[in-house]
């Protein structure tokens, strides 16, 4: 997968700003945020999207991650100030971009819905 910008990312061939990172997952600031915080939870795996998952432990890994990493930065939708949202665009209709699974955390505004 050498084309692939996340795995690039997860083997050190281009920069990240990271957040978290283990063997099996990273957390990094996306470059072009769409909030004030705006992170994306990736597997070190290359799996295309969210419909090529086979295993539903990797679900637990990565919203497990994305919990630890909300409640770290003081998120629990309590307070006003304080939700979050967590997207998983989904091929092309689903405005995916870039094909290596990835889960979007955004918070610091007020999002609007039904999503654009
Ligand atoms: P999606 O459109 O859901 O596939 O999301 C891909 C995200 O990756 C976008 O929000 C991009 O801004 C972000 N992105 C692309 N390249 C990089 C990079 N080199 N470092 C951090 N984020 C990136
Ligand atoms: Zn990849």
């Amino acid at each position: 997968m050498s084309e692939c910008v996340f795995c690039k990312i997860a083997g050190g061939e281009i920069p990240a700003e990271f957040v978290y990172k283990d063997d099996k997952v990273f957390v990094i600031r996306d470059v072009n945020p769409q909030a004030p915080t705006h992170l994306l939870i990736v597997p070190v795996q290359h799996i295309v999207s969210a419909a090529e998952v086979d295993d539903p432990s990797l679900w637990s890994l990565l919203m497990g991650r994305a919990m630890e990493v909300a409640r770290g930065m003081g998120l629990d939708g309590k307070r006003d100030d304080n939700g979050f949202r967590l997207v998983i665009n989904t091929g092309i209709q689903g405005g995916q971009t870039v094909p290596h699974l990835h889960l979007h955390l955004l918070s610091g505004r007020n999002f609007g819905w039904p999503p654009g």
